[in-house]
């Protein structure tokens, strides 16, 4: 029911960010290497997210919006292992739910479809021409629940969310193309190249490559690929320290404090590095049942990947004469 959807919609769908989360996965998981995020204002006006991904089939259109629908592995245990980022198939109807939706999809094969469903409610529904891939719009977000609408920040705040969101999944996915867009103005093109340096220089606007250092190490349980930027090139937050785990984007403090420690007396107080680091590991020493919203995961061994991180980084800012 639409009820049980916009409850369901309370979870899934906080703010504008959380949409273009929910959609960003959705064009990944179904192998899109070019990805166009256009918003308005903040995306409370609109969300416009166009891949060239799989599509959807006909029958399958509708069927996507209704909830538990997912295409995709349940098996929570996979999720580390499987690049499938969706698992519970709750977006697409939470958001039809709270929202003005237009999605125009094709497999590339026959004729593509249009749908247009509003509150969770579908208007129409028809074949159109359509290239290869899914093109999304949610417009409107929360029209008909003011009480969400009323908790939602300033545009500025909500933009810097989506944004962050954006950030991370560039840098997860490397070899994705990924443009961002607010009103009309660009804030983000990645090359697509599979380059991470380049995307994390896109990413924070660092302009100079020497800015950067490469870290790279492993031992027998963790291999750390990844970059961080020069004691000079700083920030008044953690915030832009990135942790992927298995090329997933993570929450970790005892990590993110690892590669501080790094530093050692080179940052000054209250400023921290800008960074990118990739861990592989055996999914097996990561539980990911934590807090599978809020990216926060456990690690076993996590002291031993601490320490590897520390040293590599003081070894690396050691060997270079600021
Ligand atoms: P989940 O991602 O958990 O499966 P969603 O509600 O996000 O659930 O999506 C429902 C289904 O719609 C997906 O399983 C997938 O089959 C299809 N789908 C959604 N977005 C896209 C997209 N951009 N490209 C291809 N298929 C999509
Ligand atoms: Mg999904």
């Amino acid at each position: 029911t639409i009820l049980a959807d916009q409850i369901a919609a309370g979870e899934v769908v906080e703010r504008p960010a959380s949409v273009v989360k929910e959609l960003l996965e959705n064009a990944l998981d179904a192998h899109a290497t070019q990805i166009d995020i256009l918003l308005e204002e903040a995306g409370v006006k609109s969300i416009q997210i166009v891949d060239n991904g799989d599509g959807i089939d006909s029958e399958d259109v509708p069927v996507a919006f209704r909830r538990h629908a997912t295409s995709k592995i349940h098996d929570r245990q996979d999720l580390f292992k499987i690049r499938t980022l969706g698992f519970r198939g709750e977006a697409l109807p939470s958001i039809a739910s709270v929202a003005d939706v237009r999605l125009v999809t094709s497999t590339g094969a026959g004729a593509g479809d249009e749908l247009h469903i509003s509150g969770g409610e579908i208007k129409e529904q028809k074949s159109a021409a359509a290239r290869k891939g899914t093109d999304i719009t949610v417009s409107d977000l929360f029209f008909n629940t003011p009480a969400r609408l009323k908790y939602l920040r300033s545009q500025a705040t909500e933009l810097s969310k989506i944004v962050d969101i954006v950030n991370r999944l560039a840098m997860s996915y490397p070899d994705v193309t990924f443009h961002l867009s607010h009103n009309g103005k660009d804030l983000l093109r990645t090359a697509g190249n599979g380059d991470l340096k380049q995307v994390f220089a896109d990413v924070y606007g660092i302009q100079n490559a020497r800015k950067m250092l490469a870290i790279n190490g492993s031992d027998n349980d963790f291999t750390i690929d990844g970059y961080v930027s020069l004691p000079e090139l700083t920030r008044a937050s953690r915030e832009y320290i990135s942790v992927l785990i298995n090329g997933r984007y993570i929450k970790n403090f005892a990590i993110t404090k690892a590669l501080i420690k790094g530093y050692g007396s080179k940052l000054m107080v209250g400023r921290f590095p800008m960074a990118v680091i990739n861990i592989k590991m055996d999914p097996l020493l990561v539980d990911v049942n934590v807090h599978p919203t809020k990216q926060e995961v456990r690690l076993s061994k996590e002291a031993e990947l601490a320490e590897l991180l520390t040293r590599l980084v003081s070894e690396k800012l050691g060997s270079i004469n600021l």
